[in-house]
């Protein structure tokens, strides 16, 4: 399947359609999932067109990870969570469904419960003030 450059996270990219954003380089860029799993959950994304993690470059693996590495850090001093969940799923049969490769940085409390992956929308007005934590952390 070749890459769809009107998949929603390459229109993010392009500024097309809103994101509540937690931090953006040259090559990547952080934001809330608008269907969280947790509170706190964001998404990676490099700025290179690849559908997932094995059409990715070298150096876009590389610039991705260490953002991921830099958002988790954040969300630990920001959120205080017990445990961080990486998540990258390749492909529609492990649970893609966004086809522009990306990491989830999930934040986990023992005993709570993890909403079901992407089917319950919050609004960008409620995602903003946990971004804003999140952003004065980094
Ligand atoms: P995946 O199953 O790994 O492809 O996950 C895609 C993720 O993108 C899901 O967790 C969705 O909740 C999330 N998502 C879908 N559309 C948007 C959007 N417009 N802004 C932010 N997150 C989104």
């Amino acid at each position: 399947m070749p890459y769809d450059p009107n998949n929603i996270f390459a229109r993010i990219l392009r500024g097309e359609i809103p994101c509540v954003k937690v931090y953006e380089d040259a090559k990547t860029l952080a934001f809330m999932d608008v269907m969280p799993e947790s509170e706190g959950h964001v998404l990676v994304v490099p700025k290179e067109d690849a559908q997932d993690i094995l059409d990715l470059s070298a150096d876009g693996l590389s610039a991705m990870m260490a953002t991921v590495q830099k958002v988790a850090r954040a969300v630990d001093k920001a959120l205080a969570p017990d445990g961080i969940q990486l998540r990258q799923y390749t492909r529609a049969a492990a649970g893609q469904t966004v086809f522009h490769v990306h990491f989830h940085v999930l934040p986990l409390w023992e005993g709570a419960h993890l909403a079901p992956h992407g089917k319950v929308m919050v609004e960008a007005a409620k995602l903003e003030p946990i971004a804003a934590n999140i952003r004065s952390a980094l």
